[in-house]
This record gives C-alpha cells, structure tokens and sequence, in this order.
C-alpha cells in the first residue's frame, strides 16, 4: 500500500537485492570491469551506474571502468548449509571505492589488509587474493 503524500518522488537508482546478476560487470576497451561512474564536478568515483553524484549532487557524470585492484577492508565466511562456505567481504579498490564482493581464497588464506585483484568466471566476479590470481589478471 502506497501513502498518498503529496510529493511526487523521483528515483534515480535502485538498491542491489542480490550480488548475482548485479550488472555490474561491463565490457570496456582495457577487457571486462566494474562499472563505475566518475563526476565530472567534485571527480568523486562511484559503483555502478548512476545519473547524479551522490557526494555532489551534480549531473554532470561520467561512466568509467573501476580499478581491478584494491584492499580487503573485512570479510565474513556464510555458511550455506551443507558443506557450502561463501567467502564475501568489502574491498576498498585502488580509486577510493568500497564495494562488498563475493571472494574467493584459492592458496592464500584470506585477511584484512591484504591485496586483492578482480576475477571474472562467466557473467560472475569476485576477488582473490593477489597472489593467489592465476597469472595474466
Ligand atoms: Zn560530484
């Protein structure tokens, strides 16, 4: 049920209910990316794709490809039943942008701190530790 309340409200982006299918993964001349958005004002870096900087306001903004690495801030282990563990955790990438991924720890046990690069399987991405990365990302 709806509130009549009088103000008409204009949206300008939508909350991500699921990492999968995220869109998030885009198709850029350097190869496969996040898709970020850069103002054109303030020159704050944001996730996905948006119409307004959310730092400034400005509508003055511009798609751009996010870095594939970064930092992992924290990460927790979701136990999904069954032998089933989903590594996800925040990564803070090399432009300033925090983003929660689904990580993966092939090799080297995971921890705050360390560095991590984007992996792309298909349509999914995560990250991995950087010395853990197969060669070549
Ligand atoms: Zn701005």
């Amino acid at each position: 049920m709806i509130a009549a309340t009088g103000i008409e409200q204009t949206i300008v982006s939508q909350p991500t209910p699921d990492l999968d299918g995220d869109g998030l993964l885009g198709t850029f001349p350097e190869g496969r990316r996040l898709v970020g958005t850069r103002c054109d004002s303030c020159g704050c870096t944001m996730i996905g794709a948006r119409i307004v900087c959310s730092t400034c306001v400005g509508t003055e903004v511009s798609p751009t490809a996010l870095s594939t690495t970064g930092v992992l801030y924290a990460f927790t282990r979701l136990h999904l039943g069954g032998a089933t563990v989903r590594p996800l955790g925040y990564v803070d990438l090399d432009d300033e942008v925090r983003t929660l991924a689904d990580l993966r720890e092939d090799g080297e046990p995971l921890r705050p701190g360390m560095r991590v690069v984007l992996g792309v399987d298909g349509d999914d991405w995560y990250f991995i530790p950087v010395a853990s990365a197969p060669s070549g990302e």
